[in-house]
């Protein structure tokens, strides 16, 4: 597929992965949604894609909030037209032991992790079936194809992720033309441990960043790989991995 002039909501466009793929579709051509609560990092990379001759809107926005969302696709269609395409990237990794009882945390992830792409897909659906074609993309993660010290509830819902792409995948692609896919990176070198509370599990990941991680720049190299395809081609998942990373 051409993605020159496609309109793509990326959400958690404010760091890592998510800003590393709203550069990529931007210099590519597509217009970019920009989707999260740090309404100054959005506005400042929305000034750098600009800077590149790049289309970019800013929406300042909540996951959890479907009125969020449908903010996002009624002023995306106003400034764009349409929308193309969702990348459900938002999420956050509070990891920890469950003994530890960190129910706040568990409840985060639940509603950021799962309800935040369940609520991207409600609010695009009507649009891409109206199209006739779209690209959803859910960043799941390593964690939905097994499991880690302090990830019992992280993990869970990447597999949520993942097992609801496939779904998505079963009852969309034959019927509206709409592709899915779910990525599944090992450790990228972002922001995503900075909500990690539990003392035990940050040591762990200071261990980890050792070795050479993943760039959220892979990640956005495979999420332009998925666009890309021919429209007849549904690439099912990206399980990618730093070379280092057992
Ligand atoms: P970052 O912490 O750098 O980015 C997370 C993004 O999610 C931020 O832009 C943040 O924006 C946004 N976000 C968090 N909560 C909300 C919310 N309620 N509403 C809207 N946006 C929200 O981490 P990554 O780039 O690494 O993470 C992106 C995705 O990649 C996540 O789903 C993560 O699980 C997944 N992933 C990451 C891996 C890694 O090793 N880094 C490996 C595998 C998967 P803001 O705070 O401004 O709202």
């Amino acid at each position: 597929m051409e993605i020159e002039n496609k309109v793509f909501i990326i959400t958690g466009a404010s760091s890592g992965i998510g800003k590393a793929t709203a550069h990529k579709l931007a210099e590519n051509g597509s217009k970019v949604v920009l989707m999260a609560r740090s309404e100054d990092d959005l506005n400042d990379l929305k000034i750098e894609i600009e800077k590149n001759n790049g289309k970019a809107l800013v929406i300042v926005g909540d996951v959890t909030k479907t009125k969020d969302f449908d903010n996002a696709v009624s002023k995306t269609k106003k400034e764009f037209g349409t929308v193309n395409g969702l990348i459900n990237n938002a999420g956050l990794m509070p990891l920890s032991f469950v003994e530890k009882l960190k129910t706040d945390e568990w409840e985060k992830m639940v509603d950021v992790n799962i309800k935040g792409v369940l609520n991207g897909v409600a609010a695009v659906l009507p649009e891409l079936k109206e199209n006739n074609s779209g690209n959803i993309i859910n960043i799941s993660s390593m964690a939905a194809n097994r499991y880690f010290p302090g990830g019992a509830v992280y993990c869970a819902t990447k597999s949520a992720v993942k097992m609801f792409s496939e779904g998505l995948r079963q009852e969309l692609a034959p019927k509206y033309g709409i592709n899915i896919t779910s990525i599944e990176p090992g450790a990228v070198a972002t922001n995503l441990t900075s909500t990690i509370t539990d003392e035990d599990i940050k040591e762990k990941m200071e261990e980890m960043q050792k070795m050479e991680t993943l760039e959220a720049e892979d990640i956005a190299n495979s999420i332009y790989y998925v666009l890309t395809q021919p429209e007849r081609v549904n690439i099912n998942d990206v399980y990618l991995m730093p070379s280092e990373q057992q």
